[in-house]
This record gives structure tokens, C-alpha cells and sequence, in this order.
């Protein structure tokens, strides 16, 4: 990664730095951040030659070449050190919750807007509406673009920011042109490199954040962050990793809770960590525990389904929303025990930073 002297290189000293990458058959991508542009170089960077002619020129502050096969994701990446904000919030300061329908239903838009105004009630910061569905059979309800639109009249009607989830190159650009406040891709999608590129190269300038749930066939934590590394590597560096259960599931919940990772992630990254109680335990009974775990490992926040009448609900809301009256005693549960856990995690990243 090249860190420049100013905040970000002229076109002319950007053309200058790619033509030395390109020699040596790599490629540079600018990622803004909230005050300076970092250059990712990509490909392999360990070249002392083309390092050395990097750091040789008058704009260039250093060339960081992290030996990781997440380089800016990794805690020690110059990265570490962009902030960016969720509903205001800066993540790790205060906890930031999300919450909302699983599905949209097109059909009955006045459920949606009840559930909206329902967990802004309960303290929630983001709302989240699944307009294009990801489901196992492809005989059940898919999503439906029109619900974009009721997603936004909600935004709207009570000025909350919108999460949705996008499967492909097209919904990405609706999502885009709609200006939704956050993008989620979802567990299966979590090991599309293309999508996850394309991501990036459209999110770049807007740095929309993006969630970027764990697949539930990975493996290691490490697959997780490279997964997020080609959001990064091709431009946006505002992702958030989301823990949402993984396979083989245990015999009663819908996936083996991973909300474990959360330390192991912290230790790795410096991206916020934003976990999914209701795709992990997959019942709405069980919800408020995994949620507080999740907490409790040090989690930033909290994205959970949440529905004003689940029994009304399509997708999964019947089985796993929780009501907006749980999500709000969440929440003021959560509250101190974010803070108290923040202490903890404070002392060992600092051991690590200073290791
Ligand atoms: C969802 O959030 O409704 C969803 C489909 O999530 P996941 O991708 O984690 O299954
Ligand atoms: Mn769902």
C-alpha cells in the first residue's frame, strides 16, 4: 500500500505510480478515506526494485507491504486508522443496532412502515428491508424491485438510514441509484469474488458502507477477511463484517452460532464487527440470548430481524423476527455490557498493537 505525503496524489503523481506497478505487473487502486486516499497496489508488491523506485519518489510518504494475504484488512494495514460512521455513529464508540423486516412483503406496505416506526422507537439506528431475497427454493417468494420504493418512503416517513441486501450487478446499481444508506451481501453471496470487486469499483467515491455477511460453508476466519479484502482492494474501505452461523448447524438452531469469532476478528482486522443473532439461532425465542452473547464477545452492533406481527410476515420473519417491545429490552440490555466489554477489548488490542 502507498501512503502519500499529502492526502491524496495528484492525477499527474497517480499516472507516475502506475506505470512503476505496472511494470513490474501490478496495478494500483486509489481507496478514499474520510480524511486521505491510501493507494492499494495490487498484485505481489514484495519487489524491492519497484519499492524502492515507489519510496524514491518526492510524493510518496512510504510503501507498506504487510505480509498477509489480507494486507489492508490486517490490523496493522495504514486502514486501520479510517473511521467512517454508521447513522452517525462511529463504530466501537457506541453500539449501533439494525433491525427491521427480513423480507418486504410488496403486498402489505403499511406492515413495513408500522414495523419502521416500531424499532426507531426502540433505539434501532438503521432499518433494515430485504427487497431482493436470496432463498433456498426457488419456489418461494424471490423479492420483488417494487419494494425498494417502500423501503425509501420509510426512510423517509421517519428518517431512519436503509440497509438492503443485493445479489447481483443489477440490484447493486438500482441499490446505487436509490441511494440506500448501506449495502449487505449476504452469506451466500459472501464468496462472489466478482460481485464483491464490482462492489468495491462502484462504492468506491460514495464509500457506502458495506456488510459483508460470513458465508455459511466457510471455513477459516481468515477466508471471512479476504472476503472483505476484495471490497477494500477494489476501492471502498468502509465494511463491516457480519457473523451470521455457519454449517453443520446444531440439531434445533437454524446454524452453529459464530458470534465466537468476534475476538479472533478484532485480533485480525480493524473492521467493525456487526453480528447476526437471527440467521444463527433462527428462532425468535432464542434470539435475545445469541444477541447478548454477541455482545458480549465484543461486537459493535447488532443486526436483527424484527417484525411489528411476525405471524403476518413472509420469508423468514414468521419463524425468527422478534417483536419491536424485545428488540428495545435488547438493547437497553446491550447498552452497559458494550461498555463493559469495550474495556477489555481495549487492553489486549493495544498489547497487540504494541507487540
Ligand atoms: C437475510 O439477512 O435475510 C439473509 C438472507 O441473510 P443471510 O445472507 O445471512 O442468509
Ligand atoms: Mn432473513
Amino acid at each position: 500500500m502507498i501512503i502519500p505525503k499529502n492526502p491524496q496524489l495528484t492525477d499527474e503523481e497517480f499516472q507516475i505510480i502506475k506505470k512503476i506497478v505496472n511494470e513490474f505487473g501490478c496495478d494500483v487502486t486509489p481507496i478514499p478515506g474520510e480524511t486521505m486516499t491510501v493507494y492499494a497496489i495490487r498484485g505481489d508488491e514484495r519487489n524491492e526494485l519497484m519499492i524502492n523506485r515507489l519510496e524514491g519518489l518526492p510524493f510518496v510518504a512510504k510503501v507498506d507491504t504487510i505480509q498477509s494475504p489480507y494486507k489492508l484488512m490486517d490490523i496493522k494495514s495504514e486502514l486501520s486508522k479510517n473511521r467512517f460512521k454508521i447513522a452517525g455513529k462511529t463504530p466501537g464508540e457506541e453500539l449501533i443496532v439494525i433491525a427491521g423486516h427480513c423480507t418486504i412483503d410488496p403486498k402489505n406496505p403499511q406492515l413495513f412502515l408500522e414495523t419502521a416506526h416500531a424499532i426507531k422507537e426502540a433505539g434501532a439506528d438503521v432499518l433494515r428491508g430485504g427487497v431482493w431475497k436470496p432463498r433456498t427454493s426457488p419456489h418461494t417468494y424471490q423479492g420483488d424491485s417494487k419494494a425498494i420504493e417502500i423501503l425509501l418512503e420509510a426512510r423517509d416517513t421517519y428518517n431512519i438510514p436503509v440497509i438492503t441486501e443485493v445479489m447481483d450487478e443489477e440490484q447493486l446499481e438500482i441499490a446505487i441509484a436509490s441511494k440506500v444508506d448501506m449495502i449487505q451481501i449476504g452469506a451466500r453471496n459472501a464468496l462472489n469474488y466478482s460481485l464483491l470487486k464490482k462492489i468495491g469499483e462502484l462504492t468506491q467515491f460514495s464509500r457506502i458502507p458495506v456488510l459483508l455477511k460470513r458465508g455459511m460453508h466457510m471455513g477459516p476466519v481468515d477466508e471471512f477477511i479476504c472476503a472483505a479484502e476484495y471490497i477494500v482492494s477494489h476501492g471502498n474501505p468502509n465494511v463491516v463484517l457480519c457473523p451470521r452461523g455457519t454449517v453443520p448447524t446444531i440439531n434445533g438452531y437454524r446454524n452453529y452460532p459464530d458470534e465466537c469469532i468476534t475476538p479472533l476478528l478484532k485480533q485480525k482486522t480493524w473492521a467493525p464487527v456487526i453480528v447476526d443473532p437471527s440467521h444463527s439461532v433462527g428462532r425468535s425465542i432464542y434470539v435475545p440470548h445469541a444477541a447478548l452473547a454477541a455482545i458480549a464477545y465484543g461486537a459493535d452492533g447488532l443486526i436483527i430481524e424484527t417484525h411489528i406481527k411476525s405471524q403476518e410476515g413472509i420469508g423468514d420473519d414468521p419463524k425468527q423476527a422478534i417483536h419491536p417491545s424485545t428488540l428495545a429490552q435488547i438493547i437497553e440490555d446491550a447498552k452497559p455490557l458494550f461498555y463493559n466489554v469495550k474495556k477489555y477489548q481495549k487492553t489486549y488490542m493495544s498489547e497487540l498493537q504494541n507487540a
